[in-house]
């Protein structure tokens, strides 16, 4: 096997991400695109976990604004995060990589439920594991279920795919001047107020010593180059 910087990682794609230039829907062009950088890293033996979001679909805090029940609303978007997993897992095997698709939320028949021993398994055994419907829990995000799954499987890097190149003091399409960090501590992100993920998500990141690497997933190679170590988007740790 050829040794890679980072052997076992959880890569993070939000809804939006898979909406491509549409807010809403899925795109399958980008689903094709993201199964074609995954292929370059699991066909070196780079284990993959995955966590979808389900932005594109539904938010249960957009969802609770306009008057559903906030519980209700996260049971929705832990929905479609599953619908955007059954989606991605289509791409990945179309590209011939051994997927499965795993729950929080029970659903035999449509996905496995989340095993965190079978799903060790099936990575070191080659397997792509999708996993969905987040933490199961309402008042989470995909975020936090990424650090979970990160920290449950062991993975030695969470990487959490932007449409921009890493962290930036401000949004840096609509500030030219907004201040690109290369790297970051978690208190830094935390004290900062930086928009990079929830509070929940970067303090279980920082108690449990789990890297998380914010990076461009637009870019091509993007993926293998990180996987072996170049310097590419934003790293936060404990420094
Ligand atoms: N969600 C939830 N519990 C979780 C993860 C997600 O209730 O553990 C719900 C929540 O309503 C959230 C939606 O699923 O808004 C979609 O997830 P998220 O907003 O994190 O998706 P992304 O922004 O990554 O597309």
């Amino acid at each position: 096997m050829i040794s890679h910087t980072y052997q076992r990682i959880l890569l993070k794609y939000s809804g939006e991400a898979v909406a491509g230039d549409e807010d809403q829907g899925i795109d399958p062009k980008v689903l094709h695109f993201m199964s074609k950088e995954i292929k370059s890293i699991v066909d070196r033996g780079v284990c993959v976990g995955l966590v979808i979001g389900g932005g594109n679909l539904f938010r249960g805090e957009k969802l609770n604004k306009d008057g559903m029940d906030r519980v209700a609303g996260d049971h929705m978007g832990m929905l479609a995060t599953v619908m955007n997993g059954i989606a991605l897992r289509d791409a990945l095997e179309r590209d011939g990589i051994k997927t499965r698709v795993m729950s929080a939320i029970p659903m035999p028949g449509i996905v496995e439920h989340f095993d965190r021993r079978i799903a060790t398994q099936l990575l070191e055994a080659g397997f792509v594991v999708i996993f969905t419907a987040g933490t199961g829990n309402p008042f989470f995000t995909t975020d936090t279920a990424a650090c979970l799954r990160g920290i449950e499987i062991g993975a030695d890097l969470m990487l959490k795919a932007t449409k921009v190149d890493g962290v930036y003091s401000d949004d840096p399409n609509l500030n030219k001047d907004a201040e690109f960090y290369p790297s970051l501590t978690f208190d830094d992100a935390i004290d900062k107020k930086l928009k990079v993920m929830d509070t929940t998500a970067l303090t279980l990141a920082r108690v449990n010593n789990l890297k998380i690497k914010v990076f461009n997933f637009r870019k091509e190679g993007g993926l293998l180059d990180i996987v072996n170590g170049k310097k590419l988007g934003t790293l936060i740790s404990n420094g």
